[in-house]
């Protein structure tokens, strides 16, 4: 779905519940080739290749494959986008020897069960996580905060992971937050149930919330298309 002006957010709306709690991906078109952000839950793409057929393109037009953080349910196709497109991937340093496969993610606390619609997939995904993996691959380029890629900015937003990344384009004044920031069940800095570090995932949000925002695209629920600051604003005024 177009949400502004280049930015299409793609999610597997009804069975999402079962993969990942509707996670989300984005694809922008600042003009020179195709973002890629985050790449859902199935490993065949299918959502996000059929995204592209709606806009007129193909994986041939993905230029970066750009990851939020290494959880299962927006690693699902990677590996296929890159066969397809032969794209970049990129992510943050400590996120990215889990996407390849060296090393395990680290668990939040299993005894936070909120938000409640959360947890089952959270507790579901441990008690199958040996079972139900990605498909590990290497990222190309290490990125960190202040990284461009293409028309983004890299904003590093650690709390939910260490290596957490969010992606501002400042032209459209629009914020790719992965799970920094979710709408879906509640609007919160990342499920508290999924944070490896509170005060960090708030501080994050703080940190988002200074940008002047008009349209968000987070990780899980439905995006804000209008005065996007606010809502970080008001949740950060909570925090
Ligand atoms: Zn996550
Ligand atoms: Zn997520």
């Amino acid at each position: 779905m177009e949400l502004t002006t280049g930015v299409h957010d793609v999610a597997p709306p009804k069975r999402g519940y079962f993969k990942a709690g509707y996670s989300k991906a984005v694809i922008v078109d600042g003009g020179d080739g195709l973002i890629v952000i985050d790449t859902l839950y199935d490993a065949d793409a299918g959502d996000i290749l059929d995204e592209l057929k709606r806009m007129g393109k193909g994986p041939a037009d993905i230029k970066h494959i750009v990851l939020t953080h290494a959880h299962r349910g927006h690693l699902g196709g990677l590996a296929s986008l890159k066969r397809l497109s032969g794209a970049p991937v990129y992510a943050h340093p400590w996120e990215a020897d889990i996407i390849s496969g060296e090393r395990s993610r680290q668990e939040p606390n299993i005894f936070v069960t909120t938000p409640i619609q959360s947890y089952p997939i959270i507790f579901f995904g441990r008690l199958t996580a040996a079972i139900n993996k990605h498909e590990p691959l290497a990222v190309d380029h290490l990125i960190e905060e202040g990284d461009k890629i293409g028309p983004l900015q890299t904003v590093h937003t650690p709390g939910h992971t260490p290596g957490h990344l969010a992606f501002y384009w400042p032209e459209r004044r629009v914020f790719i937050t992965g799970d920094a920031f979710v709408t879906w069940p509640v609007h919160c800095p990342g499920w508290p149930n999924a944070m490896l570090n509170h005060e960090q995932s708030w501080a994050s949000l703080r940190k988002m919330a200074e940008f002047d925002a008009e349209v968000i695209a987070p990780g899980h629920g439905d995006a804000i298309t209008n005065n996007g600051a606010a809502a970080l604003r008001a949740l950060a005024a909570r925090g």
